[in-house]
């Protein structure tokens, strides 16, 4: 419980989240039992002897067990060993929960294993991501990026005349010892749970904008920084068997004001030079490994609910039909394709000149934005299934020990299952349709890695497509 320990005791600071009207403590308020526990039972494997060995690697500085994410891969056996141990930990949540830090940590490795690149624009850059990288790795921080700028006005909010007004996080003063920061960021997830932010904008910003373009690590308990929380929708634990999901895993996401942060220079990464951040965003080594974990987490998730469609089918005996058969069969071949091109990305990895190994981000991509359409569908096809079964359904098991179990333990059974069984699997389904949980996943699958339609367009201005074209042009 060594690494649990020290993680809770790190939450005990004086970090400011805001949540109904209050400040609340993330290790106190019931709003954020369910998901620590969730995430304590993913840091203690790093000290289990039966798993560490396949989640974790040593660290070249302590000699210690530190986890696979912040490994620099060398090889195609790295990228797998890599799958295997975030499979591990997306298993434990069914892929429920995206920001444990796994992708943060992949993305921060990235930049690490690219840092030589960004001398020219900061010769310090190299020096102070690896000292962060190597403290965040040996003291098992959880990291969070957020890149987005909060939405007030998007069809002016990027134009320098309305800079300004813009809430775009910006530098406010200078000092010897570092800057002062204001403006928001969105959307935060995992915020309360958070020991460090890696913060930067996404957005091409011109020369007249500097002051915003800016790559920060930012500690939770800064002063000046708020958490701004949404509604939770966490249900408590004790609920466990109505909500199982969100009961365990709503990672909660938060709006980030900074009003005057100080932020040491050791700690400003890329300072008022748009070019760089535009190349910080690009940046393959940390798309790739960044992307390479959110695919296997996407995968992880839409076999469970392949599974669980599977099952309802069978339980109401619907599986018999042909056309439920066939929206299975959809359900199973959107998941291979997320596989293969799992697979095919790492296969077709190819070693950088410092002799790094990246899975091939054209695949990842691929999945990434076929993601959003597969999500949809997946929702959509178990809302077919389960159909009306979805309210037919006790508003608790307890409802099952009144004078009428008789009769509600005939009627509330299904195919070939007894009533509870049924109401359990049918309660797990609703947290996946129905429930505050079930639409702010819907949302996250849609945006968590920005505009889908802009993704989209994005990966077909980039593609090579001249060997299609070339396929063409042969008949002109
Ligand atoms: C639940 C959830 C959790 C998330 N967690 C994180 C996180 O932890 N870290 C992080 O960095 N990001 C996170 N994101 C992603 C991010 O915060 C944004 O939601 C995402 O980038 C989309 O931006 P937006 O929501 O501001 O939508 P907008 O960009 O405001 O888009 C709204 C609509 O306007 C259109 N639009 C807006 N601007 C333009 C334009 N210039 N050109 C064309 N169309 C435009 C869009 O197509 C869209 O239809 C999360 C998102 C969600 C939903």
């Amino acid at each position: 419980m060594k690494r649990v320990q020290s993680y809770l005791e790190s939450l005990a600071d004086d970090r400011c989240v805001w949540l109904d009207g209050e400040k609340v403590s993330v290790l106190d308020h019931p709003a954020f039992q369910g998901t620590l526990r969730s995430i304590m039972r993913l840091f203690h494997m790093l000290d289990d002897n039966e798993i560490y060995e396949k989640i974790s690697y040593l660290s070249p500085s302590t000699g210690e067990r530190v986890h696979i994410s912040y490994q620099i891969p060398k090889s195609l056996e790295d990228i797998r060993r890599r799958r295997s141990a975030f499979q591990i930990w997306c298993d434990e949540t069914d892929g429920m929960m995206s920001r444990l830090s796994d992708y943060a940590r992949s993305r921060l490795t990235g930049w690490v294993a690219a840092r030589k690149e960004f001398a020219k624009y900061n010769p310090d850059f190299s020096d102070k991501i690896l000292k962060y990288y190597e403290y965040s790795r040996d003291e098992n921080r959880f990291i969070s990026i957020v890149q987005r700028d909060v939405q007030l006005n998007r069809a002016k909010q990027y134009d320098a005349r309305f800079f300004a007004k813009s809430g775009l996080l910006q530098i406010t003063k200078k000092t010897a010892e570092g800057v002062y920061v204001s403006g928001a960021k969105m959307i935060a997830t995992a915020a309360p749970y958070t020991n460090e932010f890696i913060v930067y904008p996404v957005m091409r910003l011109s020369e007249e904008q500097k002051s915003a373009a800016n790559m920060l690590i930012v500690p939770a308990d800064a002063k000046g920084l708020h958490m701004a929380c949404r509604e939770s929708f966490a249900v408590s634990i004790d609920k466990k068997t109505d909500y199982p999901l969100s009961s365990q895993y709503d990672e909660m996401d938060a709006l980030l004001i900074f009003d005057d942060v100080f932020i040491p220079w050791e700690y400003v990464l890329i300072h008022e030079d748009p070019e760089a951040i535009w190349k910080i965003k690009g940046n393959r080594h940390s798309n790739s490994l960044g992307y390479h974990q959110a695919l296997i987490r996407l995968h992880t998730k839409l076999e469970f609910i392949t599974g669980l469609a599977c099952k309802l089918a069978e339980t109401t005996g619907s599986s018999a039909f042909l056309h439920v058969q066939e929206m299975l069969g959809e359900l199973i071949i959107q998941g291979q394709t997320l596989k293969g091109l799992i697979l095919a990305a790492e296969i077709e990895g190819e070693v950088d000149e410092e002799g790094i190994y990246l899975p091939s981000f054209s695949y990842i991509e691929s999945g990434r934005n076929l993601g959003t359409t597969f999500y949809p569908r997946t929702i959509e096809i178990l809302q077919r299934i389960s159909a009306g079964g979805n309210l037919q359904v006790p508003s608790s098991l307890k409802d099952f020990s009144t004078e009428i179990s008789p009769l509600m333990k005939t009627y509330f059974r299904g195919a070939d299952i007894d009533a509870e069984g049924r109401t359990k699997l049918m309660k797990l389904a609703w947290d996946l349709i129905g429930t505050p949980f079930a639409s702010r996943h819907s949302l996250y699958e849609h945006f968590y890695a920005g505009d889908p339609i802009r993704n989209r367009a994005s990966q077909y201005l980039s593609y090579n497509k001249g060997k299609l074209i070339a396929k063409v042009e042969k008949y002109l």
